[in-house]
């Protein structure tokens, strides 16, 4: 889910004047080989919330016959059988599915495609668990060779996770960061104080781990990490500025604060941009500033 960007928020100038995105996108949405272990497999349901669709990441070892699948996305059939027909065509199966959060967008096709595979899904949320195993924090997941460390991301929502690949330089990031504007903090299940500690702890994973690349869940590909994650940090500042300074000029009720601090934002993502509203007049109400 995306909250979009706003218009001159872009921070950076390539030189001549041409704005540079933040986190340095790829042109293009990702489909195919993007790392030396992951593919894409972009889902059909674009939208103003899901860019240009569900980013499906398929994961394996140079060498190995397994594969991990990272967010089904929607129960489309295509689409399922399309992530199936990348896995089959380099020699391999699926072994496990991941799912970065409960969202439909990206979870939606996590029980057809069990039914087809036959491999278990490992999600934090039990409901969403087909087969016995969940995470704990400080997972590392092994599969055919493959090194995936579990990183919980809550904020987006309560349950979301993103996947460190350790051997890529990479983090899989679901929508806790996404590969164009910025994601919503989806209230009440997700809250802005544990988004802002799961940007941070991302952020750390470019400092001490070597993570360059963000494979996110929807959007283009991120080449520069570190780059996003500030822009994110700086970003979620303003706009918890903007709603404060909103509510001390007597924009009191959070449809007012919307149509004041959103007000050059689509009004068609006005009932997403209530959320991360909702989200910040919490935040600033349990730390006093309100
Ligand atoms: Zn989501």
């Amino acid at each position: 889910m995306s909250e979009s960007l706003r218009a001159g928020e872009t921070p950076e100038e390539a030189p001549g004047g041409a704005p540079v995105a933040p986190g340095r996108p790829m042109p293009q949405p990702p489909d195919g080989p993007i790392t030396e272990r992951a593919t894409a497999v972009r889902a059909p349901n674009p939208s103003p919330m899901t860019l240009d669709g569900t980013n499906t990441w398929v994961l394996a070892e140079p060498g190995s016959d397994l594969a991990v699948v990272v967010d089904p996305g929607p129960d489309d059939e295509g689409h399922l059988r399309n992530v199936l027909d990348t896995v089959a065509s380099a020699g391999r199966r699926v072994a496990l599915t991941l799912l970065s959060h409960h969202h439909p967008d990206h979870a939606g096709g996590a029980f057809r495609f069990a039914e087809l595979t036959g491999a278990p899904v490992r999600a934090l949320d039990p409901a969403l668990r087909l087969g016995d195993d969940g995470f704990v924090q400080g997972d590392v997941i092994t599969v055919g060779g493959l090194e995936l460390r579990v990183v919980p991301t809550p904020g987006h929502t309560a349950d979301s996770l993103s996947f460190h690949l350790v051997a890529d330089g990479a983090v899989l990031t679901g929508d806790t960061v996404l590969g164009r504007g910025t994601t919503i903090v989806a209230h009440p299940d997700g809250r802005l104080g544990d988004y802002l500690d799961s940007l941070r702890r991302l952020r750390a994973l470019t400092v001490d781990d070597g993570v360059r690349t963000i494979l996110p869940g929807h959007g283009p590909v991120l080449g520069d990490a570190q780059g996003a994650l500030d822009y994110y940090l700086v970003h979620r500042a303003k706009r918890l500025a903007q709603v404060e300074t909103a509510v001390e000029n007597g924009f009191r009720t959070p449809e007012a604060v919307v149509a004041h601090v959103y007000a050059d934002v689509d009004r068609g993502l006005w009932p997403w941009a209530e959320l991360s509203v909702r989200a910040q007049l919490d935040y600033l109400g349990e730390h006093g500033l309100l």
